[in-house]
């Protein structure tokens, strides 16, 4: 049976050829050129949240803000821009989990940089940011969970998906601010209680104001968990970019 579906899939890609999903070429989902010409976060980044600042400075005015103590470190990995931004709407609105495995590429060169192999090899557990039962449902997937799924398999780490889940649905976080966005997530996360003492790193695909980010680390914290660390594939530019899918 299962040799019959991969005749499918072979018969397929020779009539129906894959086309990258940025810039239209047959042969690949996201193509070498494509995958190469997207952009990684560079300094001046938030020492605490990784994101990409105009100038050099202490904290971004999110951390400054608060609200982010449950997160130890986190990091993103690229910037939410071509070629990059039609893979992740089209990994997360178009029903093609197929990019997950291309994608996750990008954390594993931020893996490369140092402290995170230190950090790494302390995880007890990769979590991605959950869905709710609802969305998931009209998804299909979870695209954060697939690209946990694929980075934890790269770098021989634990998947821990059951280890958090959405105790409530929340309205998508396109359009609120950050105030909003921070007060839309609150207590929507539950954490198992498994995670008491473990070292856990969460992944999530685009970072805006980290409020979900955060409140995930906030649950996971509530239930005893050691250290919260976090990897986001992408966020916009320091320029304000109000194309961003948020933190659905
Ligand atoms: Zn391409
Ligand atoms: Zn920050």
């Amino acid at each position: 049976m299962k040799s019959i579906a991969r005749l499918g899939v072979y018969l397929t890609d020779i009539f129906f050829p894959p086309r990258c999903v940025a810039c239209a070429r047959a042969g690949f989902v996201f193509c070498d050129r494509c995958a190469q010409a997207v952009a990684p976060v560079v300094a001046p980044i938030c020492p605490h949240c990784g994101r990409p600042q105009l100038r050099p400075l202490d904290l971004c005015s999110n951390c400054r803000s608060g609200g982010r103590e449950a997160l130890d470190l986190v990091r993103v990995a690229t910037l939410y821009s071509h070629p990059l931004r039609p893979a992740i709407h089209a990994l997360k609105y178009s029903g093609q989990p197929e990019l997950a495995a291309p994608l996750a590429r990008y954390f594993v060169a931020v893996a490369q940089q140092p402290p995170w192999l230190e950090i790494l090899a302390q995880i007890d557990g990769v979590i991605p940011v959950p869905l709710h039962a609802q969305r998931l449902t009209e998804r299909g997937y979870n695209q954060s969970a697939l690209l946990a799924g694929a980075f934890a398999e790269r770098m021989r780490l634990k998947l821990a998906e059951s280890w958090l889940s959405r105790a409530r649905q929340t309205r998508s976080q396109v359009g609120l601010n950050a105030a909003e966005r921070q007060q839309n997530v609150a207590d929507a996360f539950h954490a198992d209680s498994v995670v008491a003492g473990k070292r856990l790193l969460l992944i999530d695909d685009v970072f805006t104001t980290g409020a979900t980010l955060a409140a995930c680390a906030q649950a996971l914290r509530q239930a005893g968990a050691a250290a919260v660390y976090g990897l986001v594939l992408s966020t916009p530019a320091p320029a304000i970019d109000d194309d961003t899918p948020g933190d659905v």
